[in-house]
């Protein structure tokens, strides 16, 4: 392999609980930011660029320079060794020019001259307006009741503390003013565009003439669109969204519970609308692989490929291994060869249509990447969790008093069920 640089800690602070920094926010344990031992709050840095020079981010650019993969980044390891894309590599591709310009400034110690942030990564809680089947009240405040009903442990501690960020915006409007080189703010959640903070943040970046040059970044559930917010959108230098969706119709609904499809596609086509009359919009779809999804994975690319000239038409698929038994890996050996070959004959038969237009290169890297996890899924069974995952989805299906996901496909499930 070689050398494992990742752009995120010369250029980056990313907060979580409670405002407390870290790395980056896909690393695993150990990403937190200690300064003597103790977790640092964005807001109480006096000199935000400075601190990148924190002996914590020290020692993690000279460990990458050494080659030595910080323990954190393993998540980033192991999706590159399966073959996709991870965190890491999107980023270092965006930001090449800025990284190497920041190796040649960066001593064997892992002191950085000049250090610059350039990238601000905000989770501002976890308000969400959904309470989707793979997540936790971690992201999602909402979660909290159907966990507790299901008596499915998680962590209150950490929930209480997200659930404590941000309660002072003046201070940190004035630790973002002290960002003079921010070039990309992504809002993380929750749901972000749902934050009452959110906004406050752009309309204090358009006062104070920074927004032009700012570039906003968000992955969202799509399922509320303010116009306020799409109206501030304008005065920034450009807009990235990745609408987070597995499925089509009620599938959608089904896992994203209680979203309205209706209402997401309404609000992707008032999107594209706005992108053609000026506003600097990218959009993307982002979509969790996992079991629920990939029964309707066909009838999900059939409805996307309505835009292919809008975006690119194969999603950006992430692989769940988190929670186990919602893993696609659970399903049955027979059930999951069945759809890998449906899938794939269906990728076959329109594969000039699905890789056709300007998203052409995107959609190519999308594609390889779910016709990997097609094979992963396959080979690194998981099928002992099978009885687990038919337990969760019952009683979920039960407390939620929704059409059950096992009735939704009685000739692929119905036998192992009977089994089961
Ligand atoms: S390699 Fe991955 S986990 Fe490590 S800092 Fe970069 S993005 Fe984060």
């Amino acid at each position: 392999m070689t050398q494992f640089l990742c752009a995120y800690p010369w250029l980056q602070l990313s907060t979580e609980s409670e405002e407390s920094l870290r790395v980056c926010c896909y690393g695993e344990s150990g990403k937190v930011v200690l300064d003597n031992n103790k977790t640092v709050k964005l807001s109480s840095l006096k000199d935000p660029n400075d601190f990148l020079n924190n002996s914590f981010y020290k020692d993690i650019r000279k460990s990458m320079l050494n080659n030595e993969i910080p323990s954190f980044c393993k998540g980033c390891e192991k999706l590159e060794l399966n073959g996709g894309e991870s965190p890491r590599t999107i980023m270092n591709n965006v930001y090449k020019d800025k990284l190497s310009e920041s190796l040649r400034l960066t001593r064997e110690d892992g002191y950085l001259e000049s250090p610059k942030v350039n990238i601000l990564e905000l989770t501002l809680g976890n308000v969400c307006n959904l309470k989707c089947r793979m997540c936790s009240p971690f992201f999602s405040n909402l979660l909290k009741s159907d966990f507790n009903k299901l008596n499915i442990s998680y962590d209150e501690k950490a929930v209480f503390e997200i659930e404590s960020s941000f309660k002072d915006i003046e201070t940190l409007k004035e630790t973002i003013s002290k960002l003079d080189s921010l070039e990309l703010l992504s809002f993380l959640g929750g749901e972000p565009l749902i934050h009452p903070l959110h906004l406050d943040i752009l309309k204090h970046l358009v006062e104070t003439k920074k927004s032009n040059s700012i570039e906003l970044r968000y992955n969202s559930n799509l399922v509320t669109l303010d116009k306020r917010v799409t109206e501030i959108w304008k005065e920034f230098k450009k807009v990235k969204l990745s609408v987070s969706l597995e499925a089509s119709g009620s599938l959608n609904d089904y896992i994203r519970y209680p979203s309205s499809f209706e209402e997401v596609s309404k609000n992707i086509n008032s999107l594209i609308n706005l992108r053609n009359n000026g506003v600097p919009l990218d959009l993307s779809i982002t979509s969790v692989f996992q079991a629920y999804s990939v029964p309707g994975t066909i009838d999900f690319l059939k409805w996307l490929s309505q835009y292919k000239d809008d975006f690119p038409i194969i999603p950006h698929f992430i692989y769940l291994d988190f929670p186990h038994y919602l893993s696609a890996e659970v399903l049955p050996q027979s059930i999951k060869v069945q759809l890998a070959r449906e899938i794939n004959d269906f990728v076959n038969s329109n594969k000039a249509d699905l890789l056709s237009g300007k998203f052409k290169m995107e959609n190519e890297k999308n594609l390889n990447i779910l016709l990997h996890f097609l094979e992963m899924y396959i080979d690194k069974g998981k099928e002992q969790f099978f009885m687990d995952f038919t337990v969760f989805t019952k009683k979920l299906d039960k407390i939620r008093d929704v059409e059950g996901f096992f009735e939704r496909y009685p000739d692929l499930f119905g036998g192992q069920i009977e089994r089961s």
